[in-house]
């Protein structure tokens, strides 16, 4: 099987040195204004003391921020009690605390809401809250790109080119904005339920090819004094960027998810053109090799369930084979279509025969039910109309990294 015979990928640093200088080339516009305020949102702490000495304020008063802005979810300056009138006069002379603009929020007959959200530069993307249907809680779902560059076969987002990464502010702006939607500022602290209680990286883009900004927001999202999302409620999904997945469980630690979708290179060549670049074998061993995976959390792959392309029980029990001895678990997917989208869902009979294979191996198999598919906010349907800019040619249609 070929996927056994391909060669270790090049995991050295120049390979993610690589992957991040090409990142780097979509970066967002800076967080200045045109009046030269400076967003204050998605500064880490280093950057914020820093623009505060700037000022001449002292270190302490990042702390306080951080609480107001994070925690508090306070966005004028004039409400930040615990500061002294005139500084946060000075403060709102040079800085804001920013939001993303809504631009249209719907609501599903699930109760699934998808945001569109607009950007400084006019950018847009897409973001969705899928409630838990028994408790309050749910998972916002946050886009890493407007668009993306991979172009898996039956991804609504993969036929929008990218147009830029999003910013580590407009990745934790969306879940702010979310947050405002839903009045739940404070934030809830420790266990206290909460109704944005887990964050998912599976929106629009792939967040391991804008990893910088990704790490920086989900740094700012767990950190205790502000948001206090902790490392298990947050899900990182990547198609496969294996020499950055490393890097992800290194630094982050936060739950993996990975997009199989295919148990072999040929077909997942074709699905997932990523595969050309990190075939299943490299992936797998990335998996194998990622950080935090435990029983407690185990790594999920999900896979699309398209109608006579991957759902045959030759393909369950392949699957079966490739994550035998991991902490695995397999979200199964029921292909969610979309205008002009080329496959069909696999049949009932189909998926319950795929899970059951899987289910026996003693892998859990959940189908997932779709959400907000009557709203186009479901798992693969998101895409904004945003195009990119400018004359530069670094477009990257169909390439792989
Ligand atoms: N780029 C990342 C994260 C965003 S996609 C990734 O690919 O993992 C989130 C999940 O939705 C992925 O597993 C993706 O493969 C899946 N998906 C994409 N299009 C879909 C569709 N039409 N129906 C169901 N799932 C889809
Ligand atoms: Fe990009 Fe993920 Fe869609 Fe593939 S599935 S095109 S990686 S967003």
């Amino acid at each position: 099987m070929s996927a056994t015979q391909v060669t270790a990928p090049d995991l050295t640093e120049a390979e993610r040195a690589r992957v991040l200088a090409k990142s780097a080339l979509f970066d967002p516009p800076p967080a200045q204004l045109p009046d030269g305020r400076r967003d204050l949102v998605g500064l880490s702490r280093e950057e914020l003391t820093a623009e505060l000495a700037a000022i001449g304020e002292a270190p302490f008063r990042c702390k306080q921020l951080w609480h107001w802005i994070y925690h508090q979810g306070v966005t004028d300056f004039a409400r930040m009690s615990t500061i002294a009138k005139p500084l946060q006069a000075k403060l709102a002379e040079r800085f804001i605390v920013g939001r993303p603009t809504t631009v249209t929020a719907q609501i599903s007959d699930d109760d699934t809401r998808k945001f569109l959200f607009r950007f400084r530069d006019g950018q847009e993307a897409e973001t969705v809250y899928i409630p838990d249907p028994e408790e309050d809680r749910g998972a916002v779902c946050l886009s890493s790109q407007v668009g993306c560059t991979l172009s898996c076969r039956f991804c609504h987002t993969g036929t929008q080119t990218l147009v830029r990464n999003l910013g580590a502010a407009e990745i934790v702006g969306q879940f702010m904005a979310a947050r405002d939607a839903y009045g739940e500022w404070p934030s809830p602290k420790g266990e206290t339920p909460r109704l944005l209680s887990t964050i998912v990286l599976m929106g629009m883009g792939e967040p391991l090819y804008n990893y910088a900004n990704v790490a920086k927001a989900m740094t700012i999202v767990m950190d205790n004094e502000g948001i206090g999302l902790s490392r298990r409620r947050v899900t990182l999904s990547t198609s496969g960027v294996v020499p950055m997945m490393d890097r992800a469980g290194a630094e982050l630690g936060v739950n993996l998810a990975v997009s199989l979708h295919a148990v072999r290179d040929a077909l997942r060549d074709e699905l997932v053109p990523l595969n050309r670049k990190y075939p299943i074998a490299d992936l797998m061993a990335a998996c194998r090799r990622y950080p935090s995976a435990s029983n407690a959390r185990r790594i999920t792959f999900e896979y699309v369930m398209l109608r006579g392309v991957n759902d045959s029980e030759v393909d369950a029990r392949e699957l079966v084979r490739l994550i035998a001895g991991m902490p695995a678990k397999v979200n199964l997917i029921p292909f969610n279509p979309w205008p002009g989208s080329a496959f069909q869902t696999s049949t009932r009979v189909a998926i319950e025969r795929f899970a059951r294979i899987v289910n026996d191996a003693g892998f859990a198999a959940p189908v997932r039910s779709p959400r907000g598919r009557d709203i186009l906010a479901a798992c693969g349907q998101l895409r904004t109309e945003s195009r990119r800019k400018g004359t530069s040619p670094a477009r990257s249609a169909g390439e792989v990294g």
